[in-house]
């Protein structure tokens, strides 16, 4: 398949070199020149402009931080609807906020471009893995469609609903994964302040019923203060922020959310924005004097 890829970021750059390795051909694009070479070397091709990655393809997938950008890159002049051929199919795979998925859906189906959210779980590991958790929004034809690409960077792939429910399952994720880091980070906290070996401890943890994926992955350079990213911070911070603005929309009450969402926003005011988010830890042992 013929595919345009934009946002070769940390997930983008790994997805889109799987989507090569499978024999797709890939035409990336990313506002950051030097993001493609990566794809290049894998044997995908570097793209001048969104219209360039997106001429003839027959799929278009967006990986990118947030609402604007997938805003400006797809609606916006010489965007993805101004580019693609009609019959296209655009899978958003960025985490925004369901309305913005509703509208794009809403604006794109005018040109005949078909729309899927499919905001993923997983990290950066899943990413390079081929593991990853994809939760799809749209029309069911078009999750039929997609599913064969989506296999190919994901394992388990659900339609959730229709437009904008990929977005709202990533917001409930979300919410899980930042409450997990909390608790880790108090965890480590705890142990260490009574001096028993953090690490020691975890690894019971991970053997009982507060097993997760998170200290599977993370637990080790969790208790070694590595927080290089993987998944930032302020992409956390986003995240938060979305879950709460749809728990009011859907009027209901989050506390344990809004809770997380503030030790976010303070690890944020904290200048740790660019930092992984299970540095989340370091909020904890700042409020605990340590
Ligand atoms: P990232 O910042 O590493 O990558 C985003 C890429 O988009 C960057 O290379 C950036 O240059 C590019 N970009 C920004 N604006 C652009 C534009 N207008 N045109 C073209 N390219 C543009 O972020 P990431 O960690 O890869 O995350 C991407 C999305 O996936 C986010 O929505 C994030 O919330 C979500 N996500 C990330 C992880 C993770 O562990 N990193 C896990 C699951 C989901």
């Amino acid at each position: 398949m013929k595919i345009g890829f934009i946002g070769l970021g940390i997930m983008g750059t790994p997805m889109a070199a799987h989507l090569v390795a499978a024999e797709h051909t890939v035409r990336g694009y990313d506002v950051v020149p030097g993001a493609l070479d990566k794809l290049v070397a894998a044997g995908g091709s570097a793209a001048k402009s969104v219209a360039d990655a997106v001429d003839g393809a027959e799929v278009v997938i967006t990986m990118l931080p947030n609402h604007p950008q997938v805003e400006q890159v797809v609606l916006g002049e010489g965007g993805v609807l101004e580019s693609a051929k009609p019959g296209a199919l655009l899978v958003d795979m960025s985490t925004i906020r369901p309305e913005t998925s509703i509208e794009v859906a809403r604006v794109a189906a005018e040109k005949d471009i078909r729309v899927l959210d499919a905001p993923v779980s997983g990290g950066e590991a899943g990413a390079k893995q081929a593991n990853l958790s994809i939760m799809v929004g749209g029309e069911e034809s078009d999750f039929a469609a997609a599913k064969p690409l989506l296999e190919v960077m994901g394992k388990t792939i659900v339609h959730v609903g229709p437009h904008g429910a990929g977005q709202v399952v990533k917001a409930a994720n979300q919410l899980v994964v930042g409450g997990i880091y909390a608790l880790v980070g108090e965890a480590i906290v705890l142990m260490e302040g009574c001096g028993v070996d953090a690490g020691t401890g975890l690894d019971v943890l991970a053997g009982g019923l507060a097993a997760n994926r998170i200290l599977d992955l993370k637990r080790e350079s969790m208790v070694a203060r590595r927080f290089e990213p993987g998944f930032r911070i302020d992409l956390h911070h986003k995240d938060m922020g979305i879950a709460m603005a749809a728990a009011r929309q859907a009027d209901v009450s989050l506390p344990m959310t809004g809770l997380v969402t503030q030790l976010v926003a303070a690890a944020r005011a904290m200048g740790h924005g660019s930092l992984d988010h299970s540095a989340l830890l370091k909020v904890t042992e700042q409020l605990s004097g340590r």
